[in-house]
């Protein structure tokens, strides 16, 4: 029996083997890879996981749904870690690692902003998030889902959005669709902004009054002259600039 879900926690569980099933493909698991969920709740894909993996490493925040785990998989199989995995320190794994899981959806921004601080050990990562926000994070300049969380995780990662799964596959169903995507980080060589704080502060600022043009929005930053020394116009707004002309801008000093 499913326990009672807690909303504090995001807790929709998955329910639908046709979709526990699609998920686990495209993460094929093989045994020795060192994977760790985020999330694994009563077990839909924890289960399939563990029965492929030689060992799985878990974070959980809910600890009845924690004790459960230990209950019902052994330390050799399964090392859980009950906490807020916004606070979990990925290095913990000393090892690259691939991550997965069915995201709790009210933390799924800030845990993709925690996971990139980790990307450099980061093999890849498949999880499920609210469908929203899947589009927001693969949309392209000058699309309306596109903002400062496509640019920050275009920045970092190649990604892909794999395919729907309806609101009937959870038990309680969300109101909203989710969606599957992939995240790979982007290799050593990737154009990249000689100061990385520099270019989130540039893209926050940029995006923080999207109607406005960049020679307002990023005065604090660099001068409409310069703008145009980048070879952009300072009339265009952030949401037309691709991840190569932020980092341009970014790059760009007095
Ligand atoms: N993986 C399960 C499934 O697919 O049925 C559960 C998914 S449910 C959407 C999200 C899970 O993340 C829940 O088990 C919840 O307790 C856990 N969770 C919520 N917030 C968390 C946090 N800050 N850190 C770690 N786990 C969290």
């Amino acid at each position: 029996m499913l326990p009672r879900a807690k909303k504090q926690f995001g807790q929709h569980f998955l329910t639908d083997q046709h979709y526990i099933d699609r998920i686990i493909t495209v993460i094929s698991p093989q045994t020795t890879d060192v994977m760790i969920e985020i999330g694994p709740g009563p077990g839909a894909l924890t289960a399939p996981l563990v029965e492929r993996l030689a060992h799985l490493h878990a974070v959980e925040i809910d600890r009845d749904l924690a004790a459960a785990l230990r209950a019902r998989f052994s330390p050799e199989k399964l090392s859980l870690y009950e906490t807020d995995v916004l606070a979990f320190d990925f290095a913990a794994l000393k090892s690259r690692f691939r991550c997965v899981g069915n995201l709790p959806y009210n933390i799924s921004t800030p845990f993709l902003f925690h996971l990139g601080e980790f990307a450099d050990e980061l093999i890849d990562a498949t999880f499920m998030l609210q469908k929203e926000v899947v589009d927001r994070m693969v949309a392209g300049p000058g699309t309306p889902d596109y903002g400062r969380l496509s640019v920050m995780l275009q920045y970092r990662f190649a990604m892909t959005r794999l395919f729907v799964v309806p609101p009937s596959a959870f038990t309680p169903p969300p109101k909203v669709d989710s969606a599957i995507v992939r995240m790979v980080p982007l290799p050593a060589n990737r154009p990249a902004a000689d100061d990385s704080t520099r270019f989130a502060a540039m893209v926050t600022a940029g995006f923080g009054q999207r109607r406005k043009t960049l020679g307002n929005t990023l005065k604090p930053f660099v001068s409409a002259a310069q703008i145009s020394a980048c070879d952009i116009d300072p009339a265009r707004r952030a949401e037309t600039l691709s991840v190569a002309e932020f980092i341009r801008l970014s790059n760009c000093k007095a």
